[in-house]
C-alpha cells in the first residue's frame, strides 16, 4: 500500500538539509534544540532556588563565588563572569549578605577593594542549588556513555567559538587554556594533551572548570582547535 503524505507536507519547496518540506534549516531546529536543554536547566535551577528563598540570579551568584572561590572575587569579576553589570549584582549580593549566604572580606591584595565569599551557611546550600539530579538522570538515560564526550567536545567548540566573537565571557576550561595543546598526540581517542600535567585528553576528559586554568595567550592555539586536526602542524 502506498502511503500519501498529510496534505501540509504536500508542498513543493523543501529546505535544503531535510526531507520535510518548509522545515527550518538544520541550524535553526539545533538552535530551538539547545533552547530545549536551557529551558529544562532553567526551570530546574529556579525552582531548586526557590525552595531556599533564593531568586535565580542570586542562586547563580552562589554558585560562582563558591566554585571561583580560589580567585577572590570582586564584584565586578562576578559582574564579569555573569555578563550583567555591576549594580545589578552588588544588589543581588547584599540580597545574599542579608540573608547570611555571603560575606564581604577586604581584599589582601588591595586594602581598598572588598572580596566576596561564601558563609558556611552559603557554601552549605551550594551542592543542592548546582546539582540538577532530573536534568543527570536525563542525560544518563538518553545519551549512551561513548557519546557523551563526543557531545561535550562539540558543546565546548561551540562555547570556545561564542567566547572568540566576545559573546559570552571566557571561562576556565580546556580549550581556553594557555596549557592547553589540541591535536597533539596521533590517539584518536586522546588528541589533546594539557602540559600542566602533561598528559593526553580526549574529548572526554576535557574541563569545563578548572582551578589550574591560565589564559591562553596565543588565540591560535583556539583557532587550531576549532579548526580540528587537520589544522595541525
Ligand atoms: S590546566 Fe586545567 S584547564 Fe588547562 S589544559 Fe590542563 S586540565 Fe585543562
Amino acid at each position: 500500500m502506498v502511503r500519501r503524505a498529510p496534505a501540509r507536507y504536500a508542498s513543493t519547496t523543501m529546505s535544503s538539509d531535510s526531507g520535510f518540506p518548509d522545515q527550518p534549516p538544520l541550524v535553526e531546529r539545533l538552535l530551538a534544540a539547545l533552547d530545549r536543554v536551557a529551558t529544562a536547566q532553567r526551570v530546574g535551577r529556579a525552582g531548586r532556588a526557590a525552595r531556599h528563598g533564593l531568586s535565580r540570579l542570586q542562586a547563580d551568584l552562589l554558585l560562582l563565588i563558591d566554585t571561583r572561590a580560589d580567585e577572590q572575587p570582586r564584584i565586578g569579576d562576578l559582574a564579569a563572569w555573569l555578563g550583567l553589570t555591576r549594580p545589578t549584582v552588588s544588589e543581588a549580593v547584599g540580597a545574599l549578605e542579608r540573608k547570611g549566604l555571603v560575606e564581604r572580606a577586604a581584599d589582601p591584595a588591595d586594602r581598598r577593594a572588598v572580596t566576596v565569599r561564601c558563609t558556611s551557611r552559603g557554601a552549605a546550600l551550594v551542592a543542592d542549588l548546582g546539582t540538577d539530579v532530573d536534568l543527570r538522570d536525563a542525560v544518563e538515560s538518553a545519551i549512551p556513555e561513548d557519546d557523551r564526550g563526543r557531545l561535550l567536545g562539540l558543546l565546548l567548540r561551540l562555547i570556545r567559538e561564542l567566547q572568540e566573537r566576545g559573546q559570552i565571557p571566557v571561562t576556565r576550561m580546556c580549550v581556553s587554556c594557555r596549557f592547553f595543546e589540541p591535536w597533539s598526540h596521533d590517539d584518536a581517542h586522546r588528541p589533546h594533551h594539557c602540559a600542566l600535567v602533561d598528559t593526553a585528553l580526549g574529548d572526554a576528559d576535557l574541563r569545563v572548570e578548572c582551578p589550574d586554568w591560565e589564559p591562553a595567550e596565543d588565540a591560535r592555539r583556539a583557532v587550531r582547535w576549532l579548526a580540528g586536526r587537520a589544522s595541525r602542524r
